[in-house]
């Protein structure tokens, strides 16, 4: 295998990528057929080489036509961000200059471009300028970080090395969380020793987001001087709901509690100045947990953790051995903020989407995706049978099928069926694609805007595909009865 093979392959991968995407805009989001295309895909591992501009090529062919336009603009499932154009070429170019972004021996390159980032990272989510930063392959992992953090310093707080010593013996820690956390919270408390049963769930108001007062209530009434963190959250992943931070961290901070906001996506609101007041006192926390691959658009995978207490952040990541070179001019290596040692460097996408958008053009993509959800609620609103459930504070819309009123067939039961099958048809159809949830016992559809390239135009034609689709459940469900 040449050097000259190895350019061909990659120039077959940049055709091939490049094709696909203009194809972004038109093509089916979900695909037709991929089972069965998977299927065909299924072959023993060949024993003689294969060029490598061929495997692309092969590819480009078998994998291609089963992939879902989860980076196009008609996706408004889980909470997806597409790729900005230069997020997509800097992570491309990162991968061909294969770069180790652990240590700063291995990467002066990485490590700068991480430690930039971290710095308009911050500063645009209006978090503490002196935080340590560590770059995770998303919000799942950069919630361990911090937990494991927080764990380091309140049990360092009562004397016990969690490090050296580990759970078995130490004093208890309390875990509070509201009553709709992420389960990857639970995920993290899980792999932090912490437990995910143990845990106390807040009351939460009608967007799912924590209630102080029954934050304030718990602490007050025991537990007075146990090691306590509070995981507040900034969008509930139905609703766009953020938790009042502010007032959470009054009650929790003269506690003595660690306070952690998940932010996977709502924490990037700060960066508009039109939404900014919805995560007013963030910058209270002691730690924060956030994806870049969501809103920010950065391709996969990428997130962030932030913490306020550098030194609780390195001693929960850090390990040593002497092989392992710190630059003595290095203060701050890269590998002391994450879970991982060799990692790809993913500083450099965030970089780049940072520098192409500036602080205006995040503002507006955040501005946008928001207005456009709004947009998405008014044009369902318009049909008798659809009903958005959750205020549009953000970027998020619940929607559910229900009989006209005056439809004698009410029951709950029914719409959750005919909530079902609309999600069902609209997924097959193939225009856009949107997932579905439960909240508040009721089946509902969930969009999330969360892509870059999302126009009007995009929100219309889905809000038709869906009405499209309600209303032929509505037919299928007339003809059966
Ligand atoms: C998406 C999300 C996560 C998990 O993020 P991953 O990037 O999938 O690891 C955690 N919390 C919230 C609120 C989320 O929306």
């Amino acid at each position: 295998m040449s050097v000259r093979s190895g350019r061909d392959a990659l120039g077959r991968a940049f055709a091939h990528g490049t094709a696909y995407g203009e194809t972004l805009t038109e093509r089916r989001v979900f695909p037709a057929d991929s089972a069965e295309i998977l299927r065909s895909i299924s072959e023993p591992l060949p024993e003689l080489p294969a060029d490598p501009a061929d495997v692309i090529d092969l590819m480009a062919e078998r994998f291609a036509p089963a992939t879902v336009a989860t980076a196009g603009p008609r996706y408004f499932g889980f909470v997806t961000g597409g790729s900005l154009p230069a997020a997509m070429a800097a992570d491309c170019l990162a991968t061909m200059w294969d770069q180790n972004a652990g240590l700063y021996v291995m990467s002066p390159a990485a490590a700068i471009a991480e430690d930039i980032a971290s710095r308009w990272f911050l500063d645009v989510l209006r978090l503490p300028s002196t935080c340590s930063v560590g770059f995770v392959t998303g919000c799942s992992m950069a919630n361990f970080a911090a937990i494991a953090a927080a764990r380091h310093e309140l049990l360092r707080r009562v004397g016990w090395n969690v490090e050296a010593d580990g759970l078995f013996g130490a004093p208890p820690i309390r875990v509070i969380v509201g009553g709709e956390a992420h389960a990857s919270i639970s995920g993290a408390l899980r792999m932090a020793g912490l437990g995910a049963d143990r845990v106390e769930r807040t009351a939460v108001d009608d967007l799912g987001r924590m209630r102080p007062d029954d934050l304030a209530a718990r602490l007050a009434a025991g537990g007075a001087g146990t090691p306590t963190i509070v995981c507040a959250q900034a969008g509930n992943v139905n609703t766009g709901g953020i938790d009042p931070l502010e007032a959470i961290a009054r009650v929790a901070r003269p506690s003595g509690a660690w306070l952690h906001v998940d932010g996977a996506f709502g924490l990037w609101a700060g960066a508009s100045p039109r939404l900014a007041h919805l995560t007013a006192g963030a910058e209270l926390a002691d730690s924060w947990a956030t994806d870049v691959h969501k809103w920010l658009n950065v391709p996969y995978d990428s997130g962030v953790v932030a913490v306020a207490n550098p030194s609780a952040h390195r001693a929960a990541m850090s390990v040593s051995a002497s092989y392992l070179l710190r630059s003595p001019d290095e203060p701050r290596e890269p590998m002391d903020w994450t879970p991982e040692a060799s990692r790809r460097a993913r500083g450099f996408a965030v970089y780049a989407a940072l520098r192409s958008l500036g602080r205006q053009g995040l503002a507006e993509l955040i501005d946008r995706c928001c207005a456009l959800a709004r947009l998405f609620a008014e044009r369902l609103r318009r049909e008798p049978t659809l009903t958005i459930l959750n205020e549009v504070i953000l970027n998020q819309v619940l929607v559910r099928v229900v009989p006209p009123p005056g439809d004698r067939r009410v029951d709950p039961a029914i719409a959750d069926a005919l909530t079902r099958d609309t999600i069902a048809r609209v997924q097959r159809e193939g225009v856009c694609w949107l997932g579905g949830t439960r909240w508040r016992d009721m089946d509902a559809m969930r969009l999330s805007v969360s892509n870059w390239s999302t126009t009007e135009d995009d929100v219309i034609r889905s809000a038709d595909a869906i009405a499209r689709a309600a209303g032929h459940a509505f037919a299928d469900r007339a003809r059966d009865s």
